[in-house]
């Protein structure tokens, strides 16, 4: 039965993807490709859209056009592999998830009534926001969602929706079941008391029984499930320890024997696990190396025994698999179990950031020089000063745990012996990065916040790679750059509280130092100065003003980089006022902060960076707290007031995710002849063609 499915939905995939290149592009045509890149890089939209606390974020994918097809390949098939899994995580987060969601898009799809009215609109917010969370829970909070719309209404809705083939109904609507199961229904997404929490971390609560996921059993204590793992480990010194129970449901049998309910081919979740091994073997034949191909054989190994011993093999052959095209895809992550134990299915494809990682080599060839030429004093420099290493990747495609909902950095595996004897990959997600700031402070921003035409242009032409080249020289010279004098302690110790928010200070200094300094146009980090002013803009616009947006009226400031960001620009200001370096103007009742004299600037950063370098390498905790409590702290409680009036008006959803690229494959007599990205999907239009072509998992599992 599992078969059948499996092979039929794998048709169906296919047919979908012909069919869709048919109806989207000429195939094999190149006009269209062009038209294509041009509408992307012509005016692209980051945010997509804003509902609830949430807003929809789209990313670029840098330089995907310019990929080799044997490349773009790699990249559409683990894409596949990944959203064939998506529906894991929704049945992992709740044991009805899939039961409403389903529910959910059946109305989308074929309700019959008017759309219009208010009534619609919250149930479209409800079903969106389940989307987002993976089911019924908060994404952050875990607390249930509660809908805007009443139970009548929504009886109403199913009653009012035509069958559709494609998004039918998880339940017959009209059967002698029907009752039950609309009752369940209501009572699972309307009832507030019940499940109300999908990890419960409640003092004095049973972290198992009383949260409402489904990697346990319905009636599975937190006690029983110690007792088995324990008696499972039944050597306490093993050497090098599997993650026991990461992929699997502890569950009873019917005579109330404890037992795993293993993620594999034939068992928990086989039928999209089967899915998944379909696209991975085929991204075998496309592997960038002899490592990574073993890496995938291990994977689909693991996926069809289930074995953990195996999952560490493959763990370990992932560390030392140096690709540019890579991945992250699994059960790993365990937030979502209350005592931290079973793994969420997620996955993220990755690509290697070159204009990045080639910046940061021409970086490391030079960060000596930088070291010697820094307005730090002689004796606090480096004679050997080594690069921190920073990997930038970009994400192609992600799903499950990560999707929406997306880290911006990611540090595996999370066996600790692999990471002690075999070492981890560490990487920055950058284009979701930049995808982030690019919704955040889009053109209205601009608009609102820079006082000339002049700022707004360059920040809208230099405002990115300004972004990137001084996270760069943050990351890999700043917090690399400066020793500690002899016999002082470590800046943990001796600045204590105020260590983070100096040494960030420290490592934004040398950066904006830096940045306007000609040798960089001289290397060929940056075409001219004007990228180094439109990061000393949109430094002293964040760090004085915009970053208020963020903070509660009447609250101070606690985030340490944001601290170090006011502290920097705050003092820089006052420091400059004598030559009008950085003007405070108003004008019709708004207040701007302009920079004047950018080189200047460059020699007051200069100043400060001298000056907490020195607080570093002496260990002179007096000094770093006072330009901290002084400077990073307290806020400008008018300025304070405005910048949340004058935000207001745009979008401010505390939570962001991420809209996926959509890939479409150019044949040519059957062969793949080319893969176009595009990114015009809505979130609605995304998530109901995942429901469509992705759906391999039965509505109970
Ligand atoms: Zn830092």
């Amino acid at each position: 039965m599992k078969k059948i499915f499996f092979y039929l939905s794998l048709i169906i995939t296919l047919i979908f993807t012909s069919c869709h290149v048919n109806l989207d592009f000429k195939v094999g045509s190149k006009e269209n490709k062009k038209s294509e890149s041009k509408n992307i890089n012509k005016e692209f939209e980051y945010l997509a859209e804003s509902f609830a606390d949430l807003k929809i974020i789209r990313y670029k994918v840098p330089n995907f056009e310019d990929l080799s097809i044997e490349d773009k390949k790699l990249i559409y098939y683990l894409s596949q592999a990944s959203l064939s899994g998506r529906d894991i995580i929704f049945d992992q987060n709740y044991r009805h998830n899939l039961f409403v969601r389903r529910s959910l898009e059946a109305i989308v799809a074929g309700y019959t009534g008017d759309r219009e009215n208010e009534d619609f609109k919250n149930f479209m917010e409800y079903t969106k926001r389940v989307w987002f969370s993976g089911g019924i829970h908060h994404h952050y909070s875990g607390k249930k969602i509660e809908p805007n719309f009443s139970r009548g209404y929504f009886m109403q809705l199913i009653a009012n929706t035509t069958p559709n083939i494609e998004y039918p109904f998880p339940f017959d609507t009209r059967g002698s079941k029907s009752r039950e199961k609309r009752v369940l229904l209501i009572k699972v997404i309307f009832d507030m008391d019940y499940d109300l929490k999908r990890v419960n971390k409640d003092d004095g609560a049973d972290l198992i029984f009383d949260s409402a996921n489904n990697y346990y059993g319905p009636n599975v204590t937190q006690e029983e499930s110690e007792i088995f793992y324990t008696n499972l480990k039944t050597d306490s010194n093993e050497k090098n320890p599997i993650e026991y129970g990461l992929n699997s449901r502890l569950e009873k049998d019917k005579d109330g024997n404890l037992f795993e309910n293993v993620y594999k081919v034939d068992g928990l979740y086989g039928e999209a696990i089967s899915q998944m091994i379909y696209w991975i073997d085929k991204a075998k034949n496309v592997a960038q190396n002899e490592d990574q191909r073993k890496c995938f054989e291990l994977l689909i190994k693991y996926y069809k025994t289930g074995d953990l011993k195996i999952w560490d093999e493959y763990c370990v052959q992932w560390v030392k698999t140096k690709t540019d095209i890579d991945w992250i895809n699994g059960f790993v992550e365990v937030y979502g179990d209350a005592v931290g134990r079973k793994g969420a299915y997620e996955s993220i494809v990755q690509i290697k950031d070159m204009e990045a990682s080639k910046t940061t080599e021409v970086i490391n060839e030079y960060v000596q020089w930088f070291e010697d030429n820094s307005s730090i004093m002689d004796e606090h420099k480096k004679e050997n000063v080594v690069g921190v290493s920073y990997k930038v990747v970009n994400v192609g495609m992600e799903s499950g745990d990560a999707s929406p909902s997306s880290p911006i950095g990611v540090n595996l595996p999370n066996n600790s012996w692999i990471r002690a004897e075999k070492g981890s990959k560490s990487v920055s997600l950058g284009n979701l990065i930049a995808a982030y700031s690019g919704a955040a402070t889009g053109s209205n921003f601009l608009q609102e916040f820079c006082y000339t035409d002049e700022e707004i242009e360059r920040a809208k032409k230099y405002g990115d790679i300004a972004d990137k080249l001084g996270t760069l020289l943050h990351e890999v010279v700043g917090h690399a750059s400066g020793k500690i004098n002899e016999g002082v302690g470590t800046p943990k110790e001796t600045l204590k509280n105020y260590k983070s928010t100096l040494e960030e200070a420290r490592a934004d200094l040398v950066a904006l130092y830096y940045i306007m300094n000609p040798k960089l146009v001289e290397i060929g980090l940056m075409e001219s100065l004007e990228c180094g002013k439109a990061e000393y803009d949109s430094y002293i616009r964040n760090g004085l003003m915009l970053q208020l947006r963020r903070i509660e009226p009447g609250e101070v400031i606690e985030q340490d980089h944001m601290r170090n960001r006011q502290l920097v620009a705050s003092w820089a200001y006052e420091q400059g006022l004598e030559d009008n370096v950085i003007e405070k103007i108003t004008k019709d009742g708004k207040t701007y902060f302009v920079v004047n004299d950018y080189k200047k600037l460059q020699d007051i950063f200069g100043q400060l960076l001298r000056e907490i370098q020195r607080i570093t390498s002496e260990g002179d905790f007096d000094s770093g707290r006072k330009l901290v409590e002084n400077y990073g702290i307290q806020i400008d409680q008018e300025i304070h007031q405005e910048v949340l009036q004058r935000s207001a008006q745009f979008n401010s959803a505390p939570y962001g995710g991420f809209l996926n690229p959509e890939y479409t494959l150019v044949l040519e007599n059957g062969e793949i002849i080319d893969i176009l990205i595009n990114h015009n999907d809505e979130f609605k239009d995304q998530m109901m063609k995942y429901a469509r072509d992705y759906s391999f998992l039965p509505t109970v599992n």
